[in-house]
């Protein structure tokens, strides 16, 4: 997927920070927290620029805000077709594969507000 074009479709800027956070989300397979992005883009931001730009894009819903049992906001796409895993023990949590066919079809012409399909457990990691 080209990331530029999700930012041309929503007639959105692509600054080069937001291209850099949204590339990252997108190829992560686990949800990110400002810490973790912070860290990642330690020499490219300042932690002040990396929070403005996780707001801006969830705010224009490329990237979708959840928080964690422990009320830490973390990142990850803004899919209607993925359902999520979440880690009871650790809080991570790790984007399924889309949803199957059948779920699309039915779910295609209705006017669907909120998608949300947390299934919770423990980790391989925590187990
Ligand atoms: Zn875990």
């Amino acid at each position: 997927m080209d990331i530029k074009n999700i930012f041309t479709e929503k007639g959105i800027k692509a600054t080069k920070n937001r291209l850099l956070i949204t590339a990252y989300v997108f190829n992560s397979s686990k949800a990110v927290s400002l810490h973790d992005m912070h860290q990642i883009f330690i020499n490219q931001m300042d932690r002040a620029t990396v929070y403005r730009t996780l707001d801006f894009l969830a705010k224009n819903s490329i990237l979708k805000k959840i928080a964690n049992s422990k009320g830490i906001n973390l990142f990850t796409i803004n899919s209607e077709i993925n359902a999520q895993f979440k880690c009871n023990t650790c809080d991570s949590i790790e984007l399924l594969p889309e949803i199957p066919e059948e779920y699309k079809n039915i779910l295609k012409n209705k006017n669907i507000k909120n998608f949300n399909i947390t299934v919770e457990g423990t980790c391989s990691e925590c187990e």
